[in-house]
């Protein structure tokens, strides 16, 4: 089925074709593993494990007592040589476990198939979803378990699969769908269930013909769930976009997609809540895109959580000496690095290594107000207001200037002949209304 498009957005060049026909491949065991404490949106873990002791894979080796956060677990079995801190995504340290590998990948015995898990019950499913520390794999890593726990006044009646992949570059979800599309189904069905909604939409660009058709066959015969078919334009998969293409209803400004009977997962995600169900496998790797021209060989990898990125960058050949800039996630909402010394984490979905011919270093020039950002802003503000506040300073105005409502796309960065990081500034922007709000 063919779905309308939204308002704005742009047609960034795709970069996929080094790595969207090439099968996920696993990558080799790691024999040191770097598992962070902070994982996610929400409250960080503190370790259940000390230095010394011997660890089965899938363990869990930490836990808050937050309800918006999520345990992590070992990804091998071996022994924890030292709780000390470690570079993380977002620019901070954070304390992580690191866990020497004994090779012989010994599952703890919670780890334990459910044949009868069609019996369970929604709040069964949500518990064992927190018990797997399941985050949104796309990149936002809000904890699963509190996205399908809405207050009760707000009834969900669709369950979204986000399988639009809009971001440049990255094929992890593609090649999920054409490799797993019914694991991909059952983890929405039991999505569904956990919330007790009656209907289901996989939303899906119409540059990925065959993943439709995988995705198409693996509903046959289910009514309750409908394959979108949605144009090729980013940011398709945002939550509030692909709200409005498929269901034709709109998140209100400041409101989440619960308040318009909605919940979104990704497809990765999906898969994690049917190997925590159906096989007690609580989160510990997932697919990874290694490509860009920065790499010798661009793969898809199915990597263990706390594998470090060098480890991994190392199985795809190396770097090219000309690589100019990597990012962990897509161009245009992953985050850029100083190096690859920190380890692939729930939310990893690319390793982006781009050279000097992928990266523009123009200067930042004052804007020449040709809206050109307006345009293509899908939430209709006004991002060189805002970011002309922020580059004077003026937060309270980027406030004014609805600030908060951005989804962080960076269309207007990409759009802007001014090469003014609007994006960035915008970030800053939330970040300073946030903390003032907070207090
Ligand atoms: S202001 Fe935010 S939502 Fe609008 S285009 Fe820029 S980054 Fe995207
Ligand atoms: S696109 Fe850039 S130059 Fe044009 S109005 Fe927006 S900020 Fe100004």
């Amino acid at each position: 089925m063919s779905f309308k498009t939204f308002k704005g957005g742009i047609h960034p060049g795709y970069f996929k074709s080094a790595t969207e026909g090439k099968p996920t491949v696993p990558a080799r065991p790691p024999s040191l593993v770097v598992i962070p404490m902070a994982q996610h949106i929400g409250a960080p873990c503190e370790p259940l494990v000390a230095a010394g002791d011997e660890v089965k894979m899938g363990q869990k080796i930490g836990d808050s007592k937050g309800f918006v956060s999520a345990p992590v677990h070992s990804s091998v079995s071996g022994k924890v040589v030292k709780i000390d801190s470690c570079n993380h995504p977002l620019g901070r340290p954070v304390q992580a476990v690191y866990i020497e590998s004994d090779g012989q990948d010994t599952w703890h015995g919670d780890v334990q198939p459910r044949p009868d898990y069609e019996k369970l019950t929604a709040e069964e499913i949500k518990k064992i979803i927190r018990e797997a520390g399941i985050v949104g794999m796309g990149g936002a890593t809000f904890p699963t378990h509190v996205k399908l726990s809405p207050p009760p006044e707000k009834k969900i009646e669709y369950v979204l699969v986000n399988a639009a992949e809009c971001e440049p570059y990255l094929t992890a979800d593609h090649r999920a769908m054409l490799e797993r599309p019914e694991d991909i189904v059952t983890g929405l069905r039991l999505v569904m269930k956990a919330v007790n909604a009656p209907r289901g939409f996989i939303g899906i660009e119409d540059n990925k013909p065959d993943a439709i058709l995988a995705m198409t066959k693996a509903v046959a015969g289910d009514s309750s769930i409908v394959v979108a078919t949605l144009h090729t334009k980013y940011p398709q998969g945002a939550e509030k976009q692909l709200i409005k293409v498929c269901t034709g209803r709109e998140v209100p400004s400041g409101g989440l997609p619960m308040d318009v009977g909605c919940v979104v997962q990704n497809v990765g995600t999906c898969i994690a809540i049917s190997d925590a169900v159906r096989f007690g496998k609580p989160l510990i790797e997932r697919i990874v895109t290694i490509t860009g021209s920065g790499i010798m060989e661009p793969k898809n990898m199915l990597v263990r959580v706390g594998t470090m990125i060098t480890e991994v960058v190392e199985q795809c050949g190396g770097f090219r000496p000309n690589i100019r800039k990597l990012i962990l996630g897509g161009p245009m909402m992953g985050l850029a690095q100083p190096g690859p010394d920190l380890p692939v984490i729930k939310g990893t979905s690319g390793i982006l290594c781009l050279t000097d011919a992928e990266v523009e270093l123009d200067e930042i020039r004052p804007c020449v107000k040709c809206a050109k950002c307006v345009d293509v802003c899908p939430v209709s503000i006004m991002p060189l207001f805002i970011g002309g506040s922020v580059e004077h300073g003026m937060y309270d105005k980027a406030e004014e200037f609805n600030a908060m409502d951005c989804i962080e796309c960076g269309c207007c960065t990409y759009i802007c002949p001014a090469k003014r990081p609007l994006v960035q500034w915008i970030r800053m922007a939330k970040g300073d209304i946030a903390a003032r709000r907070r207090k």
